[in-house]
C-alpha cells in the first residue's frame, strides 16, 4: 500500500489563496447528461426563429404553453402571475409578478433576438449574363468573406396594398430550393488573394443567386428575372413593387447540429444572442413565485446599436416598467433605482488557433460556464457600462449560493477591437447592470459554436438571479 504523501505548506497555501475556474465536465460529470437533454429543445428553437420575428412567435408559442397571459397595464396581479407584452411583433417582455412590491426594484434579464444577415435591399431582383440575383446590404457585424458559397434561405414577411401580410420562408423544409453567393475559384483568384481579407468578398459582390432560366419569351428584356419573379408570384401573390413594402433576410439554412465526437457542443446560425434568450426564457418560465418580479426582455436591433423602436435604445422597456409601477401605486423612479439587470449577452470564447487576441488570464473557455463581462467597450472601456463591484459582488453571490458554474472575461485583449451590448441602454435608466452570457467560437458567423454546458450554466445563472 502507498503511503499518503501530506500536502507541502506552499501546497495549502495555494489552494487557499489562488483561484482558477474548473472544466465542468471534470468537476461535475453529472452535468453532461443534464446539459445535453436542456440543449435539445435551444436546438429546436433556434430552427424555428432565424429572425427577429420567428423568434418572437417561437418565444410567444413556449409561454402561452406555460399559462402566460398577455399583459394588460389595467389589470390587477397577484404573486405568481405570468404575463407577456409583444412590441411590433420584433421585440418582446415577459414578466412573473413577485411577492415584495415593486417599488422594490424588479430583476430584469435582457437579451436580444436579432443575429448578423444579409437583408435585402428595397430593389433587390437584378439579372446579369442570363443569371437572376438578389442584391443584399448586410445587417450587423458580418466577415463579408465568410458568407460566400453557404447554402442561404430566404426569410421575411411583405405587407401586400391591400394590408395582408406575407409570410415569406424558401430553404428550411426538406426538399426546398436554396439560394447562394458565389466565390472564385483558386485557379482564378489570384488577384483576389491579394486583397486584404475584410475585402475578400466586398458588399456590393455579396449577389445572391436566386435562378438561371429564362421565361420562354423572345420579347422580354429580362427573362431570368420575370421567370424568377413569376415564380415568387405564384408561391406568394407578390410583384417587384411589393419588395419596396418587404422585409427579407437571407440567413444560413444550416439547422443546429451537435459538434464533436462527444456532442458536447452546438453548432448554429444565430447563438449570438438567441442562446442567452431561450436561457432567460426558460428561466423565466420556470420561476415560480418569486420574491421579486421578473421582467425578460428579448429586444431586436442590438446588432446595429439597439436602435429603433424595437431596440433597447427606445423607451418601451421604461414604459412596461411605468405601467408596472402604475398597477401598484408606486413611483416608477423607486422601481428604476432599486432593479438589477442582467445584459444577458455573449462573449467570444478563447480560440487557441488565434490565441494572440486573447489574453488568457481575462479570457472566458469553453465548458468553464457562462461568463460575468465586468466591462465591454473599445480603447478604454469606451461605449461600456462598466458594472460597480457591488454589482459584481451581488451576482457573484447569487450564482454561487446556487452552485452555478460561471467565470470572468473580458472580450479579447486590450485594444485588438471590442464591442458593445444592451447593458449601457439599461444602464442608462439608473438601473445597476452587468453583462452575462455564453462563451462563442467563432462569434457573427455562419456557424457560431456553443458547449452545453455553458449553455445549461447559463439558465441556471438566470434560475438563481430570479429566484
Ligand atoms: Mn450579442
Ligand atoms: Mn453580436
Amino acid at each position: 500500500m502507498e503511503e499518503k504523501k501530506e500536502k507541502s505548506e506552499g501546497k495549502l497555501l495555494e489552494e487557499t489563496l489562488l483561484w482558477k475556474f474548473p472544466h465542468i465536465g471534470k468537476d461535475a460529470p453529472e452535468q453532461i447528461d443534464e446539459a445535453g437533454a436542456f440543449c435539445e429543445d435551444y436546438k429546436a428553437f433556434l430552427d424555428e426563429g432565424k429572425t427577429e420575428r420567428e423568434c418572437v412567435e417561437a418565444a410567444v408559442r413556449r409561454l402561452e404553453a406555460a399559462g402566460y397571459q398577455v399583459f394588460d397595464p389595467a389589470a390587477a396581479y397577484t404573486p405568481g402571475d405570468k404575463v407577456y407584452y409583444v412590441n411590433r411583433k420584433k421585440a418582446l417582455i415577459a414578466t412573473t409578478f413577485g411577492i415584495r412590491p415593486v417599488k422594490e426594484g424588479v430583476r430584469i434579464n435582457g437579451a436580444h433576438i436579432d443575429s448578423p444577415r444579409l437583408d435585402l435591399k428595397p430593389s433587390p431582383l437584378y439579372e446579369k449574363n442570363d443569371i437572376a440575383y438578389l442584391k443584399p446590404h448586410y445587417y450587423g457585424g458580418i466577415r463579408k468573406y465568410q458568407w460566400g458559397t453557404v447554402p442561404l434561405a430566404m426569410h421575411g414577411v411583405v405587407v401586400k396594398k391591400n394590408g395582408e401580410m406575407v409570410r415569406i420562408c424558401i430553404g428550411e423544409k426538406p426538399g426546398d430550393p436554396v439560394f447562394c453567393v458565389s466565390d472564385l475559384l483558386p485557379h482564378l483568384a489570384a488577384k483576389q488573394n491579394e486583397r486584404k481579407l475584410g475585402e475578400g468578398i466586398k458588399g456590393e459582390e455579396l449577389n445572391i443567386i436566386a435562378g438561371s432560366i429564362p421565361y420562354a419569351d423572345d420579347s422580354v428584356k429580362e427573362p431570368v428575372k420575370l421567370l424568377a419573379l413569376k415564380l415568387l408570384n405564384e408561391q406568394y401573390g407578390i410583384t417587384e413593387k411589393d419588395f419596396f413594402r418587404a422585409e427579407i433576410e437571407m440567413v444560413p439554412a444550416q439547422k443546429a447540429a451537435d459538434v464533436g465526437l462527444d456532442r458536447s457542443m452546438i453548432g448554429a446560425y444565430g447563438q449570438d444572442d438567441r442562446v442567452c434568450a431561450y436561457t432567460a426564457l426558460m428561466a423565466e418560465i420556470d420561476t415560480k413565485e418569486p420574491a421579486y418580479t421578473t421582467v425578460t426582455v428579448l429586444a431586436d436591433k442590438e446588432e446595429i446599436g439597439s436602435e429603433g423602436n424595437t431596440g433597447m435604445n427606445s423607451d418601451f422597456l421604461k414604459h412596461y416598467l411605468e405601467y408596472l409601477a402604475q398597477g401598484q401605486g408606486a413611483d416608477v423612479k423607486e422601481l428604476l433605482a432599486g432593479s438589477i439587470c442582467l445584459s444577458s449577452d455573449v462573449n467570444a470564447a478563447y480560440d487557441p488557433t488565434f490565441s494572440d487576441v486573447f489574453e488568457a488570464n481575462n479570457s472566458c473557455y469553453l465548458n468553464k460556464g457562462c461568463v460575468l463581462t465586468k466591462y465591454t467597450g473599445a480603447r478604454g472601456k469606451s461605449g461600456s457600462n462598466d458594472a460597480s463591484a457591488e454589482t459584481m459582488a451581488r451576482v457573484i453571490g447569487m450564482m454561487e449560493e446556487n452552485g452555478v458554474y460561471w467565470q470572468a472575461g473580458e472580450l479579447g485583449a486590450v485594444d485588438q477591437g471590442g464591442g458593445g451590448t444592451i447593458a449601457k441602454y439599461v444602464a442608462h435608466l439608473n438601473i445597476d447592470t452587468v453583462d452575462l452570457g455564453v462563451p462563442i467560437l467563432s462569434m457573427h458567423s455562419p456557424f457560431e459554436l456553443s458547449s452545453k454546458l455553458d449553455v445549461y450554466n447559463t439558465y441556471r445563472a438566470f434560475l438563481a438571479f430570479f429566484r
